[in-house]
Parts: C-alpha cells; structure tokens; sequence
C-alpha cells in the first residue's frame, strides 16, 4: 500500500500530515446538482481506484439536505455538507470562505471541481485562502504510485502543448476538470456513504457584496455542453452576414450553434460557441459540419459525437475522413435546401 503522507523539503514522509482522501465541490443551481457534478465524482472515484482513499463531497448552501441523496448515490463515502441561510443567495465571497474553513477543518488531500463559470471563480479563491496552489482545465489524473503525487495534464501556452505537471508538497492538491472529458460516475445499486452535517461547526459568514438584483440572462449563449444537436459553422460560411442562415437551420431542428476558431477569430461568432481543444469538448447525438476543413485542434472537440454529417465543398477535406454523412456542395446552397425541405415536411 502506497503511503500517502506529504514529504517535507528533504523528501522525507511525515505521518503527522492528516491530509486524507479526494473530495469534490457539488455545485448546484435551483435545487439540483449541475450536470457536471456527476463527471467531478467519476473522476475522483478513478483516481480513488486501488488506493483506498476515501470520495467526499462537499455541499454547501442553502436548504439543500434533497441533494445528499443523489450524491450518495454516485458513490461518495462521505457528503459534507453546510446548510446555512447565509450562502443564500450564492455569493462567491461566501462560499469560497465557507468551502475554506470546511477544508481546513477536515484535510482532503485533494480536491476537485469542474472548470464551470462557478468552479473557474470558486477554486482560485479557495486556493488563495488555503495557501495552496491550483490546476485549472485538466484533462487527465492520476496518482504517482511511487509518491502519491497528483498527476494532471492540461493544455498550455494556448493549447499548443499538453503540459504534465506533478504536484508534490502542497496540501490540499487542488484541481479543476475539463467538462464534458471525464466519464460520469455510473450510479451505486446501494449506497453505503454517510451525509456528514458540519451546519454548526463551520462558521458561515454573509456575503461583503450588496446584491440589488438578480437578472437571469441566457446562461450560456452556446449552450453546447448539453446539446443534443449541434450545427457547427466554420470559415466555409464566408462571412458574418451569412450566419443567420445557419442560425435559421439550428432553429427549425432544435440545435445549438457551434464554431471552429477561424470563425471566432475572424469575429464572426461569440468565442463561447468555439469547439475544439481552446474551445468545448461536446458529445451530440448530430453534429452537422458546416464549412468545417476538420482541423484536429477542432475535431478533438466533436469527433465523439454519434453521428457527424460534413457539408462541404472540398470532397479531399478531411473531415469527410471522420463523417458518418458527407454532402460535397456549396453550404449557402445545401443549407437552404435542408430548410426548405423541413419547411416541406
Ligand atoms: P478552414 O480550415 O479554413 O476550413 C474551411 C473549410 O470550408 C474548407 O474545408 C473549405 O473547403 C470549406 N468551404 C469553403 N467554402 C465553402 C462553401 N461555400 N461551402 C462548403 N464548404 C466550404 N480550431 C478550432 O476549431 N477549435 C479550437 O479549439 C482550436 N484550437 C487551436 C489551438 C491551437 C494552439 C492552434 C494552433 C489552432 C487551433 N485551432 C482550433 C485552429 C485549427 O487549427 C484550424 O485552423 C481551424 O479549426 C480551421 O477552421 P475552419 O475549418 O473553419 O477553417
């Protein structure tokens, strides 16, 4: 069995580290689990794979004891969980000082989030507050089995590379997920795990901001994480003013719009809709490809989508290799056909 204490400076082991075990941050939003949770847990119980460490999760906020249960479920040994009237509604200040004190409270070794807008604002400050460091969009974990040390890739320098980094004396190890690239933790037939109230040992102070109002917008103008049709649009659409075109298409077939980074670098569409190794991982059920050469920093982000249809008007484009459907032809004449035959229909 490795030992998973932290070496001091010169490498030696002290025992009187009490930093044990993974745990995750269970973000929600109107009373549920945020579809990325059960990815978070999936990781976690991998990586806990073989070592005996223990999957906590860590709860937070308000009237929120309805979601133990679904944690349990996914396989987490221990929800540790704070409910309290000041984490409503959810300030970040709050919460990362709330998520703080409970960490420090009860040592995991590491602690794992998903690279959401919440995890992106959350973990840095927590991080801060804990004097530890932090890896951000990993896309890969696992645990050195000589040292116990984190292993995380991630891309960098702009997705160039895909950086390795071994973490090796801080505590906790902390680290954010890239969504959509980790399989979800696949529900327990009995669950074993037990919901730990730390409500009145943690002490939970309000937020410093002022919060006048609450304006919902569209939370995520792409929505593509969780889209079930995807019509993607590249440099093959030629120019801005042809993109409702495209929109009209992703309208009449329920889909969300996607791009390649041509199409956002050229300003055409908002960075949030890129797809790709800078951009969203997505995994569709349809993924039409509009005008889309097949870069790899693009496919990486598609090519686990069931069924792929490619129009384009170059047949040697490489994403014919990857398409389950290709049509070889203009996309301003394809496209409007597609339109009007569901118009027909
Ligand atoms: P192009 O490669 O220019 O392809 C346009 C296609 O449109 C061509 O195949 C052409 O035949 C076709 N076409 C032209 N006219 C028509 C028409 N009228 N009808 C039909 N088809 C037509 N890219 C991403 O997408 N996502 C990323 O996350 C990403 N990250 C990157 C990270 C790094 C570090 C680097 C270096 C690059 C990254 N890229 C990324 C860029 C990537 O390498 C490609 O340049 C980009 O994906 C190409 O976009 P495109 O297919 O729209 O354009």
């Amino acid at each position: 069995m490795v030992d998973w204490s932290i070496p001091d400076e010169s490498g030696v082991k002290s025992n009187e580290a009490s930093f044990s075990g993974i745990c995750v941050y269970a973000e929600h939003a109107d009373g549920a689990l945020v579809p990325s949770v059960p990815e978070v847990i999936g990781a976690a119980r991998q990586l806990a794979e073989g070592t005996g460490l223990p999957v906590s999760a860590v709860l937070l906020g308000s009237e929120i004891g309805h979601l133990t249960g679904e944690l349990l479920e996914l396989g987490v040994d221990e929800v540790w969980l704070v409910d309290s009237p000041n984490l409503q509604p959810y300030a970040e200040d709050a919460e990362a000082r709330c998520m703080s004190e409970l960490l420090a409270e009860l040592k995991p070794a590491i602690v794992l989030g998903s690279g959401t807008r919440r995890g992106r604002s959350i973990f840095p400050r927590v991080a801060a507050r804990l004097d530890t460091g932090l890896c951000a969009d990993c896309i890969s974990l696992s645990l050195d089995k000589e040292t116990g040390h984190l292993v995380v890739t991630r891309p960098a320098y702009g997705g160039s590379i895909v950086a390795k980094i071994v973490i090796p004396h801080q505590r906790p190890q902390m680290a954010t997920i890239k969504e959509h690239v980790f399989r979800s933790a696949a529900k327990v037939s009995t669950p074993s795990g037990i919901v730990r109230d730390m409500s009145s040992q943690i002490r939970v102070s309000k937020t410093v901001l002022e919060i006048l109002e609450i304006v919902r917008g569209r939370a995520d103008p792409a929505n593509l994480l969780q889209a079930d049709t995807i019509v993607a649009v590249g440099r093959g659409i030629k120019k801005a003013e042809n993109l409702p075109l495209i929109y009209e298409f992703a309208d009449a077939i329920g889909a969300s719009v996607g791009a390649t980074r041509a199409a956002v670098d050229l300003g055409w569409i908002h960075p949030s809709h890129q797809i790709g190794q800078t951009g969203s991982i997505v995994k569709p059920r349809v993924y039409f490809a509009c005008g889309i050469s097949g870069a790899l920093q693009h496919t990486v982000g598609m090519d686990e989508a069931e069924t792929i249809i490619a129009v384009n008007s170059d047949p040697n484009a490489p994403i014919f290799d990857l398409a389950t459907y290709g049509i070889v032809g203009d996309l301003l004449e394809v496209i409007p056909a597609f339109i009007e035959t569901l118009k027909v229909e």
